[in-house]
């Protein structure tokens, strides 16, 4: 666990949140600012400060296949989702510890902003 880290507070109980979905080190919670009818972050629950950061392919498979499973149980997959992993300064990444953003229940636009 990293001190300053928000993400690690909430896989330790610290901050609460909106959780959906744990299990084999994953933690999916709702996004405190949703920017869809379904708008979760998936996580690693050992901070990884960011995609650049992440040693481990092996996690980063892990972590992609939650949130897929994940948008199937939310029943979003069929109709179509969005995974988004911002990456450091330029990728728009606000939080230093490596999430998902998992997005669903509308159409999505193209291209990002
Ligand atoms: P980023 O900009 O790093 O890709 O995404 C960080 C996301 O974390 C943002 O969408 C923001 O709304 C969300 N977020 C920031 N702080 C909290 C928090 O304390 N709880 C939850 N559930 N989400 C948060
Ligand atoms: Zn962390």
């Amino acid at each position: 666990m990293k001190a300053d880290c928000i993400f690690c507070k909430v896989v330790a109980g610290q901050i609460p949140a909106a959780i959906v979905k744990r299990g084999d080190g994953m933690l999916a919670f709702k996004d405190i600012n949703p920017q869809a009818p379904t708008h979760l972050l998936v996580i690693p629950t050992t901070h990884v400060a960011s995609l650049d950061d992440a040693a481990d392919p092996q996690v980063l498979g892990a972590l992609l296949a939650f949130a897929r499973d994940l948008a199937r149980e939310l029943g979003i997959a069929a109709g179509g989702y969005r995974v988004v992993v911002n990456t450091n300064d330029d990728g728009g990444q606000t939080v230093h510890h490596l999430h998902l953003h998992l997005l669903g229940g509308r159409f999505m636009t193209w291209p990002p902003g």
